[in-house]
């Protein structure tokens, strides 16, 4: 299987270390290969002298190393469900899945990513460390002090005094690494067997200054951070002699001062005769121009998302995506004349201050559209508010289940009736998300429980009966601005001040 990975950098083939790192893709195979922050993190270790380094997965079935020869083992962890996986992987090489049960005889235990920069507290019995933001150079560091230190507690020690690390038990204050950008990160294997095949992934920015009230991809990775042109040219020429596919990738990568010009560049190259195709993340409305649709369907891109959140002006405003519905009736009839066959738009259902005049909205809106543009292929995707740390919004309850239900049922009955497909996440799913998103260290035992109990949508009620949890604690209620949260000990720019701040603009000035 894996002779059809391609490297995009030299390996150090004579390299004769014996200090074992397996760095732990959550999921299978093909999706590990389509995900660029692991691939990375993995690069980043693999070219450290005197390191050998394996990718492990969830279907990885024989592995070159033994498990009693590792003395590191990370994995990634962006999805709030990820814990289910990582737990059997844990099981499947026989590894204690606590912390507190492991010797100097198993490999120390950490996580990064989203989830648990973010929040790592319903998980923090279970790993050794936490790497809390951008990865990329705290890694070598991390592995050098686990390579040098005579034992686990040593090692522990030496790493709760590294900016960006959390040792559960020995940190107290923890600063979220925020890396400049000035190198361009892209997928250093290609393989036909990722999921996206033979694709090669340029991250071209990171964070999103449009800072809207819910979001964690936003507010996580703030200040914006764009690649260099120059960096970034290479890198898609780089990607150009392996393979014709490329993808680009960002929160808002139309916020790059030269996100037209990489478009009118890969379309001159397409008008040159070469066959590239490429794609793009999910786009904001404003960002669809004729020259950016031109380029995309010349790259064969076909349909497009557009991510709108919420179907009225004022809900809009209130989460501070500013976005008129002139220009999101514009971006329709530039994508339309310019060839694109269909539209998708996101948004989500229960966002706060909500009313049944913005659902009605958002079906006005999809009438509207869709009465105007023929023929053109339209669907919705929603799903439901989710309140995330580190978000102006985080201290804003979920509504409940049955009226958020509700709510996406009347979506669907009445877009139906037009003629739109729908698609909605499951509410009772995003509760459970909203329950370990804002969950305390108190979810260490429940986390376990769901795990035993076969991790399915009915294990969580049932370990919350058992443990006697009341999840709406987490997920319902409303939380002052004065309450102590499980995240707080992390330091994340711009901080809890700003965060109240803005709470209190767009909650209050727009209702
Ligand atoms: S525009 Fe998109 S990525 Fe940016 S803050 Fe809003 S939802 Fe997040």
């Amino acid at each position: 299987m894996k002779n059809k990975e391609l490297y995009l950098y030299e390996r150090k083939h004579n390299n004769l270390g014996d200090f074992v790192v397996w760095m732990a893709f959550p999921g299978i195979y093909s999706f590990s290969l389509s995900s660029l922050g692991y691939l990375w993190m993995f690069k980043t270790i693999d070219e450290i002298d005197g390191v050998q380094i394996e990718r492990i997965c969830s279907d990885t079935k024989s592995p070159k190393f033994r498990v009693k020869d590792v003395r590191l083992f990370g994995f990634s962890f962006s999805f709030d469900t990820d814990f289910l996986t990582i737990f059997s992987m844990l099981e499947k090489y026989k590894i204690p899945l606590k912390s507190c049960d492991r010797t100097n005889d198993e490999p120390l235990i950490f996580a990064g990513g989203p989830v648990v920069t973010a929040n790592p507290e319903p998980y923090k019995e279970f790993f050794d460390f936490f790497i809390i933001g951008d990865g990329e150079e705290v890694n070598a560091i991390a592995v050098e002090i686990c390579r040098t230190s005579k034992d686990r507690k040593e090692a522990l020690k030496r790493l709760s005094e590294i900016e960006g690390i959390y040792v559960p038990g020995l940190s107290q204050k923890v600063k979220k690494l925020t890396k400049k950008l000035t190198e361009c990160i892209y997928t250093p294997i290609i393989s036909e067997d990722a999921f996206f095949k033979n694709t090669f992934i340029i991250e071209m920015a990171r964070g999103c200054a449009n800072r809207c009230g819910f979001c964690l991809a936003s507010y996580l990775n703030l200040p914006l951070r764009c690649v260099p042109y120059e960096k970034l040219l290479k890198t898609i020429e780089l990607g150009l002699t392996y393979t014709n596919k490329i993808a680009l990738l960002g929160a808002q990568i139309s916020a790059h001062p030269h996100f037209h010009d990489i478009c009118s560049y890969i379309y001159n190259r397409i008008q040159a005769g070469e066959n590239i195709e490429m794609s793009v993340s999910s786009l904001r409305v404003d960002a669809i121009t004729p020259d950016v649709v031109k380029t995309l369907v010349a790259a064969g891109q076909r349909n497009s998302t557009l991510a709108i959140e919420a179907g009225s002006e004022r809900l809009r405003k209130t989460i501070n995506k500013n976005l008129s519905e002139e220009q999101i009736f514009n971006a329709v009839k530039i994508a339309r004349e310019n060839n694109l066959n269909g539209l998708k738009f996101y948004g989500m259902i229960g966002l706060p201050t909500e009313t049944q005049n913005d659902l009605e909205s958002t079906v006005k809106l999809a009438r509207e559209i869709k009465k105007i543009n023929k023929g053109f292929d339209l669907s919705f995707g929603f799903s439901s508010f989710v309140p995330k740390p580190n978000t102006p919004f985080q201290w804003c309850g979920r509504e409940n289940t049955k009226s958020l239900e509700e709510k996406a049922a009347y979506l669907k009955k009445e877009l139906h009736k037009l003629g739109i497909s729908t698609n909605i996440s499951s509410i009772k799913w995003d509760y459970w998300q909203a329950v370990l998103s804002r969950g305390d260290e108190s979810l260490n035992d429940f986390v376990l429980e769901v795990y035993k109990q076969g991790g399915k949508l009915g294990a969580f009620k049932s370990a919350a009966k058992k443990l006697n949890i009341d999840t709406d604690y987490f997920a319902t209620r409303n939380y002052a601005f004065t309450d102590k949260l499980p995240w707080d000990f992390i330091e994340i720019n711009p901080g809890k001040d700003f965060l109240i701040k803005e709470n209190n603009r767009l909650l209050t000035d727009f209702i």
